[in-house]
């Protein structure tokens, strides 16, 4: 009994892991703007180091630090857990996840895989990891193409190479979903999400 209201006292982390380009974020907002939702689930806002792209706006998509900062950030423990992917870091901030959490409130994070390991290690009763599996490599190539018009071809190609040592872990989470038909795929994370929050 003690340790069932114990758990309840907690929101959920649920985890969108998956290659770049896999369609995470997309996801994410998605699910947030259904009203099911509102005011139980939100979406952790990390610290990055990488130059910001066209179209991102400060806090709203990333909180856009030097590496200095990161730094810093790592050594008074601001950082709940971090990655470096292609040579930029990422970073999720503690203070955030720690008071939705306390306030009984859920979260999406999209990470990479490393951050979706740390997240079910640091809270293996109170996290969900999902791995986002894009349709095919083809399919996966042809977004990383659209999204980075203005990144150069070695770091698409070293995204890709990577998007395929990824895929083969998708066994290591709680659930795998899809992303080729975008409504198809919302309407599955729904699914999973509504059996725990709602
Ligand atoms: P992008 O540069 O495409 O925005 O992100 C690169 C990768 O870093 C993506 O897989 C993204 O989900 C992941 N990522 C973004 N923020 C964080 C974070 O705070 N921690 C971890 N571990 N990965 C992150």
């Amino acid at each position: 009994m003690w340790s069932r209201s114990v758990r309840q006292k907690k929101g959920i982390v649920f985890v969108l892991s998956g290659p770049s380009g896999s369609g995470k974020t997309t996801l994410a907002q998605a699910l947030l703007q259904d009203k099911k939702f509102s005011g139980k689930l939100e979406k952790s806002v990390s610290f990055t180091t990488r130059p910001r792209r066209r179209g991102e706006k400060d806090r709203r998509d990333y909180i856009f630090i030097t590496e200095q900062e990161f730094r810093r950030g790592l050594e008074a423990q601001k950082i709940l857990e971090w990655t470096r992917y292609l040579g930029y870091y990422y970073g999720t901030a503690r203070d955030f996840v720690d008071s939705r959490l306390e306030n009984l409130r859920s979260l999406v994070l999209c990470l990479d895989l490393k951050g979706a390991a740390r997240i079910k290690e640091l809270y293996p009763k109170n996290s969900t990891t999902i791995f986002i599996m894009p349709p095919s490599l083809e399919e996966l190539a042809r977004r990383i193409e659209n999204r980075h018009r203005e990144t150069s071809r070695e770091e698409i190609g070293k995204r890709l190479r990577l998007a395929k040592q990824e895929m083969a872990r998708a066994k290591d989470f709680d659930f795998c979903v899809v992303n080729g038909d975008l409504t198809r795929a919302v309407k599955e994370l729904k699914r999973i999400i509504v059996k725990k929050i709602t």
